[in-house]
């Protein structure tokens, strides 16, 4: 036996926190007791913090697309035009969560890995009520510049909100709200707050506060507001995940800065490592979420995929046009330096297993 234990490598689910492991031991809560609103507190409270905003964060029990959802239902009327590039999957996402809601969206499609520039919005013609963008591509490895993009589309057009897809750049890259131009983002919890699935999170600026134009039963944000306001939801919450994003974010936010650093790190490690075996990356600019790279000439995915299974560990392939393209890794997760070193050593080894 080489390993005692599997390796996730996946953007997300990840490697659990300590931390998320200890709050999961513990027994089960009441959400409507002081112990249960003191961790709600906290975890709000952590995720303001980590995202530098003056306004909310909101935790939902969901994944990360439901708190997309609720956003754009939220901010937007049916009929209201919106921008939104699409450059992989998860940007495609907020295309087809705005279209289903009946919002009028105007789409520029990049070539997936790419990234959007600026151009691309001083193109545009308005009237837009809004842009919906993804920081960190997730499907590709592409990171955008949301917060140039955002402020160009807001010198163009003033009275628009910008949202943004944040979920595998909270915790792994520096972000902003209000100081970006941002008015609100979306993130979950399996991701780079390294707790198991099932909270989604939606940050909103003061500024999207006062233009929320709720919608919806369940997905109800002014609801949410006023009760999470009391360290309460207004339905039954994952209370245990919320514990355990509590307890992750009050180990990880006091050295936030070294955090962000050993993210980077890690991942211009796994990109060294790869194209030191001729393989070529995907995106145009990196992402410290996902390492994506195309796959070795004349191999399949499954081959790459039982290579890295082989030697204990989990990756994932690409999504949509991506399929069968390329292979993703991510250390996202609980990881540090010493496991990026090892994982850099473990591709070198299982991309020249294949010949
Ligand atoms: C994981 C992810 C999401 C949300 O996916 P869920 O499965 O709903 O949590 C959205 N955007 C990006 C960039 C992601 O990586």
């Amino acid at each position: 036996m080489s390993v005692y234990r599997n390796r996730l490598l996946t953007p997300g689910p990840v490697e659990l926190h300590p931390k998320a492991l200890e709050a999961l031991s513990r027994p089960q809560l009441h959400h409507r007791t002081d112990e249960a609103r003191a961790f709600f507190q906290a975890a709000r409270e952590g995720l303001k913090q980590a995202w530098n905003t003056e306004g909310e964060v909101l935790l939902l029990t969901g994944s990360g697309t439901l708190a997309m959802e609720a956003l754009v239902l939220n901010l937007f009327a049916p009929g209201e035009r919106v921008w939104v590039p699409v450059h992989g999957k998860f940007s495609e996402r907020w295309a087809e969560i705005a279209e289903s809601l009946g919002l009028e969206v105007v789409r520029k499609d990049l070539e997936w890995g790419r990234v959007v520039k600026p151009e691309m919005v001083e193109e545009l013609s308005g009237p837009f009520h809004g842009a919906l963008l993804t920081h960190s591509e997730s499907s590709t490895g592409a990171q955008n510049d949301v917060r140039t993009l955002a402020q160009t589309f807001k010198s163009r057009f003033p009275n628009a909100l910008v949202v943004a897809d944040m979920v595998t750049s909270l915790l792994i890259s520096p972000v902003a709200l209000e100081a970006w131009g941002i008015d609100a983002a979306a993130s979950g919890s399996q991701k780079g707050t390294m707790c198991p699935p099932g909270l989604g999170y939606a940050a909103l600026s003061p500024r999207a506060l006062e233009r929320l134009k709720p919608r919806g039963y369940y997905m109800n944000l002014a609801k949410e507001r006023k009760a999470q306001a009391e360290g309460e939801s207004a339905w039954t919450p994952a209370i245990n995940l919320v514990a355990a994003v509590a307890g992750v974010l009050g180990q990880v936010l006091p050295g936030l800065e070294e955090h962000l650093r050993l993210k980077a790190r890690q991942t211009e490690l796994l990109y060294r490592a790869g194209e030191s075996v001729g393989l070529k990356p995907v995106p145009e600019v990196k992402s410290p979420a996902t390492t994506c790279f195309y796959l070795p000439e004349g191999f399949r995915y499954a081959q790459v995929k039982e290579a890295f299974a082989r030697r204990g560990a989990t990756i994932i392939g690409g999504q949509g046009i991506l399929k069968g393209k390329i292979f993703r890794i991510s250390l996202m997760g609980y990881s540090d330096i010493y496991d990026a070193y090892a994982v850099a050593e473990l591709m070198k080894d299982a991309l020249q297993s294949l010949g």
